[in-house]
């Protein structure tokens, strides 16, 4: 879905499809050279990230294995508090694994400095992190993202895989929604 379809819903672009696809290949250039000689696993964290993983391995001109987790964090309204829930684990064992984790966004790090933490005491390899967006707050929790698509000021946005209310995450851009929507 785009902007014309989408209409008063979103009140700014933040990033456009374009831009997306770019970053997207940029990041799968510099992953093809990291990993050289390794094999990779790469884990989808549902629902948000399905499209950047979608596009992110199709861009990869190397063989790569997928899987997926589904997670839960707790928190007050719309606050995240890092007590996280898995709702669904993984379909392997990946001990010895180099792992890289693909995530929407990251915004106070609570929930990917967990889940990282929780993959390592798998006896993984190495875990790294792609998150497509980072808000400036994640700044403050200990969590180390190696690969960002990009940095985005601290305003609720919806878009290419991020929801509000399970609506809008086929758009095929980054906005931020119009306040009317909600309130
Ligand atoms: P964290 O633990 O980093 O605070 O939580 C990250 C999670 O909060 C993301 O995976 C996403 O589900 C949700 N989230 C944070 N900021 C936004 C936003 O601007 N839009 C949407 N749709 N979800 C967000």
């Amino acid at each position: 879905m785009d902007l014309g379809t989408s209409g008063a819903d979103i009140e700014r672009v933040v990033v456009t499809h374009e831009q997306i696809q770019t970053r997207i290949a940029e990041l799968a250039r510099a992953i093809e050279k990291d990993y050289e000689g390794k094999e990779l696993l790469v884990i989808g964290i549902l629902k948000g990230a399905v499209m950047t993983m979608a596009d992110f391995v199709r861009t990869l001109n190397r063989h790569v294995e997928m899987d997926w987790m589904a997670v839960s964090s707790y928190g007050s309204g719309t606050k995240s508090s890092g007590v996280v829930r898995i709702l669904k684990d993984l379909d392997r064992d990946i001990t010895n694994k180099h792992v890289l984790i693909i995530e929407d966004i990251v915004d106070t790090g609570l929930t990917l400095s967990w889940l990282k933490a929780n993959l390592e005491s798998r006896g993984t390899k190495t875990v790294q992190i792609l998150t497509m967006l980072r808000k400036p707050d994640a700044a403050k929790v200990e969590v180390d993202v190696k690969y960002v698509g990009f940095d985005i000021p601290t305003e609720f946005v919806v878009g290419y895989g991020l929801d509000y209310n399970e609506r809008y995450r086929n758009l095929d851009f980054i906005g931020v929604l119009a306040k009317h929507v909600y309130s």
